[in-house]
C-alpha cells in the first residue's frame, strides 16, 4: 500500500534481528537433535523393511520369469507366425521393461513435497498477536518411503516455518499424514 521505501536499518533493529536469529539457530539445534534420536530409532524399523520388500520382489520376480517363460515359449512355438507382431512387442517388451525397470530402480527415486504455512499463521503470530512473523529456514526434511509396485519412492517432507521475533513462537506447516505413529509407509 505505503510507496515510501523501508528506512535503513538501525543498529537496535541489527541487534534485535541477531538475537531472533540466535534463538532460531537454537531453536533449530534442539529440533535437528530431537529428529536425529528419532532417526536412529527407525533405522532398525526400515532395514527390517527393506529386506522384506527385497526378499518379496525377488519371489515376484522369479515367479513372474516362471510364469512368462513358460508363457513366451509356447507363443514362440506356437504362434509365432500368426500373431501380430505389434501383440507380441506390446506383452513381452512390457514384461521385459518392467523387470529391468524393477532392477534399475532399486535405487529408490526421491520425490520432495513441500508443505506450505497458513496464510494466517504468517500474519498474525498465533501466540502473542504480533504481525511481524518472520519465514524461517525450514527443519531438515523428514522422509516416508512408499513402495509402488516395483520400487521404493522416497518422499522428503519439507514443512515450511515461521518464527514470531516478539515472543520467539515458532509455528511449522503441518506434518504430512501417517498411517500409524512410526510409520515408514505413507498413506495411498
Ligand atoms: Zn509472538
Amino acid at each position: 500500500m505505503s510507496a515510501s521505501s523501508p528506512p535503513p536499518e538501525s543498529v537496535e533493529a541489527r541487534l534485535e534481528r541477531a538475537l531472533a536469529e540466535n534463538a532460531t539457530l537454537k531453536a533449530e539445534n534442539a529440533a535437528l537433535k530431537a529428529e536425529n534420536v528419532e532417526l536412529r530409532e527407525l533405522r532398525p524399523q526400515l532395514v527390517a523393511a527393506l529386506e522384506t520388500i527385497a526378499l518379496l520382489e525377488r519371489q515376484v520376480l522369479g515367479l513372474t520369469k516362471k510364469v512368462m517363460g513358460r508363457t513366451s515359449e509356447r507363443t514362440a512355438v506356437t504362434s509365432r507366425r500368426v500373431s501380430d507382431p505389434r501383440d507380441k512387442n506390446d506383452e513381452e517388451a512390457q514384461d521385459k521393461r518392467q523387470s529391468n525397470r524393477t532392477t534399475r530402480d532399486s535405487k529408490a527415486p526421491v520425490e520432495d513435497v513441500r508443505h506450505v504455512l497458513d496464510e494466517q499463521k504468517l500474519e498474525e503470530c498465533e501466540m502473542c498477536g504480533s504481525p511481524d512473523v518472520k519465514p524461517m529456514a525450514p527443519d531438515p526434511p523428514s522422509t516416508e518411503w512408499e513402495y509402488v509396485p516395483g520400487r521404493l519412492v522416497r518422499r522428503r517432507h519439507h514443512r515450511a516455518k515461521a518464527i514470531c521475533p516478539h515472543c520467539n513462537h515458532i509455528v511449522r506447516a503441518d506434518p504430512p499424514a501417517r498411517v500409524f505413529d512410526g510409520s515408514i509407509t505413507a498413506p495411498g
